[in-house]
């Protein structure tokens, strides 16, 4: 039985060679950008008024005061998309609205409306006046172009994930298209007798439903990666076998299964494994819950493939996917940023609130609710109901709780890792 830490490594040991795609800037959020990614254009791409005002040129306002105000005539009024090319002289003022472009004359400063002292209209020539009382700077309130983003700036690294927040960066550029990495499709096993699925509404004698199918399904979906649910095989390990070869002649390069992977008489996982050649990595982990884990992995026509086949309790399977799963599929991928988890920053630390037994030699990951105090200190408490079968603490639960390997006891005040559900 291998450690946590030891079982990381082999995982990291694998890489593959992600394969790319082209994706839209609709698709982008949550993927993983498989280059970096350089502004081609500068942002904004013109000097325009950040403020409704007037633009005037600086050097006319110098001398204004209450006493001996400056009055400048009103040429003409811009609005965001107009343009002009007219020259305009010193001692005029334009009125201009929010981004509206500064036109190619002296005029170099914006006035916002509540800085003009007044506005004087003359209804029978038409004509507008603005008076100033104090002199204004050269460039005040004008956003000069490129001060937000320079053509050839890098934007972002390889393998950063794409949030919502980006989609504003990327549309203000012009970026519609992006080379993404092609997220690997992964196919996923239920097995057991018992189950029937979610949506059954009366269970039969010793039925349970499988919670776990649609939980991996939607966890896999959520990480963007095209998912062959083959649903349940019940306990027949040539069923078992030809799912795993279709998930694999289908284009899987992860198979996820669950159950049978313990060592009662129908944990068939790992023998029907064995007897299409994969090679097992590891089986069983000093972690609970979830201990009876299994990492095997095999080539398929010319790509090296993958399996996970983790235990069948609920929580177990849940560990699997979080501690085992994700970290492995980032790593192949690549990924970074908020959808990763590979990266030791995914762990906070967090002061324990009550003692709590653990069994020695084991890395736990235990169902927790985490809360910041009024004193900004991160507190964690291990739930009551640590039995892998048992979903009902997820109701409170916000995190997981990880303990490592050492101690039976983890001390209250201890300081310990906290890892979001
Ligand atoms: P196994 O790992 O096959 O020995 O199953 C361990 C326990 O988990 C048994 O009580 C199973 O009935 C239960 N179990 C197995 N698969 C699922 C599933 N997909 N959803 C809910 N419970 C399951
Ligand atoms: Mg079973």
């Amino acid at each position: 039985m291998i450690e946590y830490q030891e079982a990381l490594q082999v995982l990291r040991s694998f890489s593959s060679e992600p394969e790319t795609e082209i994706i839209d800037l609709e698709n982008a959020v949550g993927r993983t950008l498989s280059t970096h990614l350089m502004a081609n254009e500068t942002s904004p791409p013109f000097d325009n008024s950040a403020m409704d005002g007037y633009l005037v040129r600086s050097s006319a306002t110098a001398s204004a005061t209450s006493s001996n105000p400056v009055l400048l005539p009103v040429k003409k009024c811009l609005g965001a998309g107009d343009t002009s090319n007219e020259y305009f002289d010193c001692n005029s003022a334009l009125e201009i609205m929010t981004g509206a472009p500064i036109p190619a004359s002296d005029h170099d400063c914006v006035i916002k409306i509540e800085d003009v002292a007044e506005i004087i209209r003359n209804s029978s020539d038409g004509t507008t006046h603005i008076l100033l009382t104090k002199p204004f700077f050269s460039g005040a309130n004008i956003r000069r172009a490129g001060e937000d983003f320079q053509s050839g700036q890098v934007l972002f690294q390889t393998g950063q994930t794409i949030e919502l927040s980006h989609l504003l960066v990327l549309a203000t550029l012009g970026i519609s298209q992006l080379s993404v990495v092609r997220m690997p499709k992964v196919g996923l096993i239920s097995t057991g007798k018992e189950l029937v699925s979610h949506s059954v509404a009366k269970l039969g004698p010793g039925q349970i439903r499988n919670s776990t199918g649609l939980y991996l399904k939607k966890s896999l979906e959520a990480l963007h990666h095209p998912v062959i649910d083959c649903g349940n095989v019940a306990d027949d390990p040539d069923l078992f076998l030809n799912h795993v070869k279709n998930c694999l002649n289908s284009g899987a390069q992860l198979v996820l299964s669950t159950g049978a992977v313990s060592m009662g008489r129908y944990d068939f996982v790992k023998s029907s494994l064995e007897r299409m050649g994969a090679q097992i990595h590891f089986h069983k982990c000093a972690i609970r819950p979830g201990k009876p884990i299994l990492f095997a992995s095999t080539m398929w026509e010319d790509r090296r493939v993958f399996f996970f086949g983790m235990p069948g309790n609920p929580i177990s399977t849940a560990v699997g996917f979080r501690f085992f799963v994700r970290p492995f599929l980032d790593h192949i991928v690549g990924r970074s940023g908020s959808n990763a988890t590979k990266t030791d920053s995914q762990y906070t630390k967090a002061k324990l609130a009550n003692d709590f037994k653990k069994p020695e030699g084991y890395r736990c990951f235990f169902k927790a609710h985490g809360r910041t105090l009024d004193s900004g200190e991160q507190v964690v408490e291990p739930l009551t109901g640590q039995a892998s079968f048992m979903v009902s603490p997820l109701l409170k639960a916000n995190s997981w709780v990880v303990f490592n390997e050492s101690d039976n006891v983890a001390k209250a005040g201890s300081i310990v890792e906290v890892c979001k559900l």
